[in-house]
């Protein structure tokens, strides 16, 4: 059996991908991943998606869904392991059978870098976060600290200094990697203090965050700080390896779709000195045979499309993802239209 749509990916991204194209008779099936959900299912409180003030993200993705079963989508609660979309008709496959489909959209998201202590995965949701722009209204007028050197560092510890009283920045090094516009905006900014040379090794608390453990690497001292959050800034990993030399990835595994193609080639062609592609020239002149301007969630594979975190480098949020999802949605109806 040839199916019209496979959704990889039971996120916030694939499950809007599947509500839309089901809605529009498409009959799409959905491989969720195992464990199903994605990245909502290690937090607590949402209170930053539309129409619900305050929900569980386990139970925000339960009701979608329930609501995306209702339309008659097809949910399968496994990986895909290995894909071929090197044919007019696209394969993928989990460990016990394959699947083949006119077009295929990616939404198997990115996973916070955490530091992989046993309190740190404990306290979750308890205090522990890796995403300030979520989070960050839960800790007005508290003390915390934030793990990281670079750019994404830089920016949770910024809005952070909107809520909290205080926010320590720790880093491993005597230098911050972040670009130097950052870096001086954090070190203007009175409610930071930065702690260089130095990790946690442990955050301690019983029901909530309470203090960190830290080791100094100069001299392998420790110390406590008392704080009610950590937050962890020290990269997201797309969860796109299965996809390489399927389809045209970034340097960091992101997949390039029509919309940032070009978004990077403008740019690159752009007079102002501020503005820096993240790909570089000779790369994007390689793929350009590859991307047109038809359908932004587009792959560089005919067919192929991609939405969520897997693609979004940057705003990383459920409703973004669920605004790519639909997108995709729509453009893998229009392609379908044009090519079945
Ligand atoms: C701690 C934390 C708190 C957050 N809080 C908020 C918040 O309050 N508000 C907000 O808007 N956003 C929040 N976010 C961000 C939000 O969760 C993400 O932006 C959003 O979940 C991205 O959706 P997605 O569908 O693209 O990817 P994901 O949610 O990462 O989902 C990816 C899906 O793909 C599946 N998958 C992966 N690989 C495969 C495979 N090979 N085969 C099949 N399936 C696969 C996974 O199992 C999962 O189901 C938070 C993130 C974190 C980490």
């Amino acid at each position: 059996m040839v199916e019209n749509v496979i959704i990889i990916g039971g996120g916030p991204a694939g499950l809007a991908v599947a509500l839309y194209t089901a809605r529009a008779g498409l009959s799409p099936l959905l491989f969720a991943g195992s464990p199903p959900g994605g990245q909502l299912m290690l937090t607590s409180d949402v209170e930053n998606y539309p129409g619900f003030e305050s929900i569980l993200g386990p139970e925000l993705i339960q009701k979608y869904r329930v609501h995306v079963q209702k339309f008659g989508v097809k949910i399968i609660d496994q990986n895909i392991t290995k894909v071929d979309f090197s044919n007019t008709l696209h394969t993928v496959n989990t460990v016990e059978k394959s699947y083949q489909s006119k077009s295929i959209i990616i939404a198997t998201g990115a996973k916070a870098i955490w530091l992989g202590l046993e309190n740190e995965t404990r306290l979750r949701g308890k205090g522990v976060s890796a995403c300030a722009t979520c989070d960050a209204f839960f800790f007005k007028n508290k003390v915390v600290a934030v793990v990281g050197g670079g750019d994404t560092a830089m920016e949770e510890t910024l809005t952070l200094t909107k809520f909290a009283s205080k926010v320590y920045l720790i880093h491993r090094r005597d230098q911050f990697r972040a670009s130097k516009i950052m870096q001086d905006r954090v070190l203007k900014n009175s409610k930071v203090e930065i702690i260089w040379n130095t990790v946690v090794v442990d955050v301690l608390g019983e029901n909530k965050v309470e203090a960190l453990k830290l080791k100094k690497i100069t001299d392998g001292s420790e110390s406590e700080l008392e704080v009610g959050g950590l937050f962890l800034a020290i990269g997201h990993k797309p969860d796109t390896d299965i996809f390489a030399r399927q389809v045209e990835l970034d340097a960091k595994g992101y997949i390039i779709t029509s919309e940032r193609f070009f978004l990077e080639l403008a740019k690159v062609k752009s007079q102002n000195s501020n503005v820096k592609s993240t790909i570089q020239s000779e790369k994007l002149e390689e793929m350009k045979e590859k991307f047109n301007l038809d359908h932004h969630s587009a792959t560089s594979v005919e067919g192929v499309f991609a939405a969520g975190d897997c693609v979004d480098y940057i705003y990383r949020q459920a409703g973004t993802a669920v605004g790519m999802g639909i997108e995709a949605a729509l453009d893998v109806e229009k392609w379908l239209e044009n090519n079945s």
